[in-house]
């Protein structure tokens, strides 16, 4: 099961930031998944409260689906991806790049209790 492996992922590294920090219960993870991960957030959600201890005994998943987003490398347009565009809609080059939409990234914790609730924020992009 996909979700199960990208769920041990995400509980492992929000163990490692929640240590990092200092935080001693994250009732919240913020997550971004590529559309192209094909993440089910529902599937993921249940593998996740599989594997929840410690400081994420009862963390829950806030998960956001990203769309990838057009660029032209010609003149520099960037769209929102809707289909597979093989040119830009501005100036009709073929130069363009599709970015995005594979990612899966914790953005962010709620943490309830921590030494520096500042630190615990994973950066983002
Ligand atoms: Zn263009």
């Amino acid at each position: 099961m996909h979700e199960l492996t990208l769920a041990v992922a995400l509980a492992e590294l929000a163990e490692q930031e929640a240590l990092r920090c200092g935080a001693s219960h994250v009732s919240r993870l913020h997550v971004r998944a590529g559309v192209f991960r094909q993440v089910s957030p529902d599937l993921l959600k249940d593998a996740f409260a599989q594997m929840r201890r410690g400081a994420l005994a009862d963390a829950e998943l806030d998960i956001t689906v990203v769309m990838p987003a057009v660029h032209c490398l010609h003149c520099g347009v960037k769209e929102a991806f809707s289909s597979f565009t093989t040119h830009c809609r501005v100036c009709g080059s073929a130069d363009v790049e599709v970015r995005g939409g594979d990612e899966l990234e914790l953005t962010g914790m709620d943490v309830a209790e921590a030494d520096d609730r500042q630190a615990c924020v994973t950066g983002g992009g």
